[in-house]
């Protein structure tokens, strides 16, 4: 089923990773940057996350003696410093995730690297080590992304969604371990739901979405895999969710045969392997496409106004 699984430390069967994207209000002042400021029940949602359900995922942590990684936009940090100062304290990885949660394929490169090294400031600033690690904010990695991510000396990208098992990003100035996660094992599908936001997602029982992520897990299991969760305290972290999900890492842990590892531990465990010759990594080549996509072809009146990819054959005469 994976054509080439990764020999996981002391023959663990998979690499689990419970990451959480600290987002809290930055999305909000994103998406109504003039109104955010009187959405006051939308604002205590999205604080409930750094406030509320952060702590609570640390105590977890501390009680299972478990280091994860957090994503966190570099304005959020600066927001709830005294947040991001617990989270270093307790030993856990803070990774890059955009400054107020910028999409960057819908910047110039040049805007793209003022807010990459802005947030970089930022969390050299406010934990004392560079980020090793990004997550584009939603998932929006651009054309410029891993050159910019190369030229800054990441160790590794975790927004893509092109594999079962880490690959590498190769580009025109380098190469980058990616960390591939799915919508699969994203929790804002299965929950979210807020007006200002624009998401309708119907609430279930925490049970339906972690049988969701439960069979991304048997099946990482199963063929050597990498499952990494990406979650939001602010949605995993709520009360129920969060005691499910302590109900599944004993599940997880009570097996003994799964590394439940920070995402920089697992690059540097890819890249040890790459190095010694005892794994070998699938390739991508990015960009995929420089430009969009154009079919030549036949134009009917019926299609041709409705897709602009499908352009008239030059060859054909009318
Ligand atoms: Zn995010």
């Amino acid at each position: 089923m994976i054509q080439n699984p990764v020999p996981w430390p002391n023959g663990a069967r998979c690499a689990v990773a419970f990451t959480f994207d600290m987002d809290a209000d930055s999305i909000l002042h994103l998406a109504h940057p003039d109104r955010a400021h009187q959405m006051v029940a939308t604002l205590s949602m999205l604080r409930y996350g750094p406030l509320v359900a952060v702590p609570r995922i640390l105590e977890t942590w501390r009680k299972f003696n478990l280091k994860q990684t957090f994503f966190v936009p570099a304005w959020c940090i600066e927001s709830y410093p005294g947040v991001v100062e617990a989270i270093v304290r307790d030993g856990h990885e803070i990774g890059h995730h955009g400054y107020i949660h910028e999409h960057p394929n819908e910047l110039s490169r040049d805007e793209e690297l003022y807010w990459l090294q802005r947030g970089i400031e930022v969390i050299v600033k406010h934990t004392g080590q560079r980020p090793r690690g990004w997550r584009a904010p939603l998932y929006n990695f651009s054309n410029h992304s891993l050159e910019l991510l190369l030229q800054e000396a990441f160790l590794y990208d975790a927004s893509l969604m092109g594999d079962d098992v880490p690959y590498l990003l190769r580009g025109k100035t380098g190469e980058l371990v990616e960390l591939p996660s799915h919508w699969g094992l994203d929790d804002w599908p299965q929950f979210t739901h807020s007006l200002d936001l624009g998401y309708q997602k119907p609430i279930r029982a925490p049970e339906r979405a972690w049988e969701v992520f439960w069979a991304e897990f048997e099946a990482a299991v199963k063929y050597g895999g990498l499952w990494i969760a990406v979650w939001h305290p602010m949605v995993s972290g709520r009360l129920a969710r969060w005691h499910r999900t302590e109900k599944m890492i004993e599940s997880m842990l009570a097996r003994g045969d799964v590394w439940i590892a920070t995402l920089e531990e697992i690059a540097r465990h890819v890249r040890a392997c790459i190095g010694a010759g005892t794994w070998k990594p699938r390739v991508d080549e990015l960009p995929y496409y420089d430009a969009p996509v154009r079919v030549n072809g036949p134009v009917t009146t019926e299609y041709g106004d409705q897709n602009a990819a499908i352009g008239a054959d030059p060859r054909r005469k009318s």
